[in-house]
């Protein structure tokens, strides 16, 4: 089981956006209070009656703007889904953490196994938010350029990996992307962030860019789901990611598995230096 990724949200949030705009929150059920921002009483007199505007992406989050200037965030941690249901299907109360009806009579379901947070924000007060308002830059907005990457990791000493994945640098890539991302960089995982060349940094910028979007084209990572619960096809393309003991797409050498501070790498040895 893993967490939902950049791409993953940006799958998800596209398929929200084929069914919800306009549509209004007409109740909320909530099985498991704690994953909200206020109690269960404020978030239900809140949310009943407000209408569904866009879905976006911000790095691992997914926000609903509402209208009355509310933002619904959710962060869907381990295996977190947010589907779409008829009136007729009867959510398993231990399972979905929040429930959502809707005028059209459908319900969303919001599910995850731990982790996830169901937060009602007003739309002025989200860069105040305590983890969306630090998040770091969004690598697939025009801002991100290799410029700009480079001074994120200038002066750094430690892991290139742990800054990959560090949300307050670069929001929205986790331990399933940034295995194909390293790959395609020829970047070993543990290789000093400022040790990287001028060139290390235009291949590193090109592999982010190229992998998440690749993700995005493909669906979306492992067991990620879009509304519909359709599941994403990401894996059948990985590069090195979960293929230990398989051979490298480039060279044929076999991907071996290491740990990198707490999390485990996935490394062709002879590209990965
Ligand atoms: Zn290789």
């Amino acid at each position: 089981m893993v967490l939902p990724e950049l791409p993953d949200i940006i799958v998800l949030t596209r398929s929200m956006n084929t069914v919800l705009p306009g549509r209004t929150i007409t109740d909320a059920k909530i099985n498991q209070p704690k994953v909200l921002n206020m109690t269960a009483k404020d978030f239900i007199s809140l949310i009943t009656g407000r209408m569904i505007l866009q879905s976006r992406q911000r790095g691992k989050w997914i926000l609903v703007d509402l209208d009355d200037s509310l933002v619904l965030a959710f962060n869907l941690g381990m295996g977190g889904h947010i589907m779409l249901h008829t009136s007729e299907e009867t959510p398993n109360p231990q399972k979905e953490r929040v429930v959502l009806q809707l005028d059209d009579k459908k319900q969303l379901w919001i599910h995850f196994w731990w982790f996830g947070h169901v937060h009602l924000i007003k739309s002025k007060d989200i860069h105040d938010h305590k983890q969306i308002g630090k998040l770091g830059i969004e690598p697939l907005s025009d801002e991100f350029t290799k410029d700009c990457l480079s001074a994120i990791l200038s002066g750094r000493r430690g892991r290139i990996k742990s800054y990959l994945l560090n949300q307050h640098l670069i929001a929205g890539i986790g331990n399933v992307y940034v295995q194909d991302i390293l790959w395609r960089a020829r970047l070993h995982p543990q290789r000093k962030a400022n040790t990287l060349s001028d060139v290390d940094i235009s291949l590193l910028h090109e592999a982010i860019l190229i992998t998440l979007q690749e993700g995005i084209r493909y669906s979306g990572g492992p067991k990620e789901r879009d509304i519909w619960g359709n599941e994403g096809h990401y894996p059948e393309h990985y590069r090195v990611a979960y293929r230990t003991g398989k051979a490298c797409p480039r060279c044929q050498s076999t991907i071996e598995q290491i740990r990198v501070g707490s999390t485990t790498s996935y490394i062709c040895p002879q590209c990965q230096t």
